[in-house]
């Protein structure tokens, strides 16, 4: 049993009078909750222990088909660092300047108690659903049960509308923040797309792919990251990753899906395409690929990932992957892409 710091006593917590049966995601405001009776109220911070906002469980950034591979530890659902325990307060708050506001906290949160309006927000307006009671073992047993009740309900609605000023924020914070963090940005983000992924250990050199993931029932693949303009790299490297997946880990490179996630698609004259298109006629492989905007806009539309039914492949004859994400979130998206490179390259 993991122990984190955000689980030491609690003077006191917030429990339900009631579970809800839906919560919905509002754009730019708190989220709904449905109850039975026919009430509607936005749920504030339960003060709960083994905050889901802040850390994942060991059993979720482990990766279970490869239990020998080398991960990363790292369970900081925020990958800047920006969300941190109060102990007076006795809930997590966030540190504005660091937050890139990705959504990942928001989708964490078992009650929707965070939120977005023009900045990412704990709710610590209490509800008429819910009672503040003195924290002791009966109390803490109550809540974890009642947040094991929520976690099972689905939630619907849209986290944010994507626009271009909201991507362009995002992107230009992550471009400034240091190389280690960017495979930690990817992995969580592949996780709240219920995809299994495990980044590798830091000062890994023989593990050599950036990542493993796994999406939908079968589709394991290896994983290349690159956030700089050097895309090529990861063209070719993950040649090599299928090799090492299939000689040390026994995964077949028909069983193998592999991805690589750029923050800006790659530029149509930097060979990159060209190289997936040979790698698909030379060796049958097909490279999916993915920008780190288009994750967050599934992330957004509460969405999963499934690469085994939704392919990202794309390549010199066709470089963008706009009709994937917007197969997947079942609408036209309307967004100025020209100068960030999310579903095309730059021109
Ligand atoms: S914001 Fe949500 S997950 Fe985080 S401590 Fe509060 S209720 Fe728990
Ligand atoms: S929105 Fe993203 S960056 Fe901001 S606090 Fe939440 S997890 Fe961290």
């Amino acid at each position: 049993m993991q122990i984190f710091s955000e689980q030491k006593i609690r003077n006191k917590i917030s429990v339900l009078k009631q579970i809800p049966v839906n919560i919905e995601y509002i754009p730019n405001k708190k989220s709904v909750a449905y109850f039975k009776d026919g009430t509607e109220c936005s749920l504030s911070c339960l003060n709960c222990k083994n905050s889901l906002c802040m850390k994942y469980l060991e059993s979720e950034i482990s990766f279970e088909e490869v239990p020998t591979f080398s991960l990363d530890t790292n369970n900081n659902v925020c990958p800047v660092n920006a969300i941190k325990w109060n102990s007076e307060t006795e809930s997590p708050e966030i540190d504005q300047d660091k937050c890139i506001k990705c959504g990942l906290c928001i989708k964490r949160c078992p009650v929707g108690a965070i939120y977005c309006d023009d900045s990412v927000k704990i709710n610590t307006e209490k509800s008429s659903m819910q009672e503040i009671v003195l924290s002791d073992d009966t109390k803490e047993l109550m809540q974890k049960k009642q947040i094991e009740e929520i976690l099972s309900i689905p939630k619907r609605g849209t986290l944010f509308i994507e626009t271009e000023y909201l991507l362009n924020e995002i992107y230009e914070k992550i471009s400034n923040i240091r190389h280690e963090v960017h495979n930690i940005i990817v992995r969580n983000i592949l996780l709240g797309l219920d995809c299994s992924c495990a980044i590798r250990r830091i000062g890994d050199v023989y593990t050599r792919m950036d990542a493993i993931y796994k999406s939908g029932d079968n589709s394991i693949g290896a994983m290349e990251i690159e956030f700089g303009r050097d895309t090529l790299d990861a063209s070719r490297g993950i040649l090599d990753d299928i090799a090492v997946l299939n000689t040390r880990y026994n995964i077949s490179k028909e069983q193998n899906n592999p991805l690589v996630v750029c923050l800006q698609l790659p530029n149509a004259r930097q060979g990159y395409w060209q190289v997936v298109k040979d790698i698909k006629v030379v060796e049958g492989i097909k490279i999916n690929t993915i920008s780190v905007g288009a994750l967050l806009i599934l992330l957004w539309n509460n969405k999963n990932l499934d690469i085994s039914t939704n392919s990202f492949y794309a390549d010199f004859d066709n470089m963008s992957i706009k009709k994937y994400v917007e197969n997947i979130i079942e609408r036209k998206i309307e967004l100025l892409d020209d100068n960030i490179g999310i579903f095309a390259p730059v021109k």
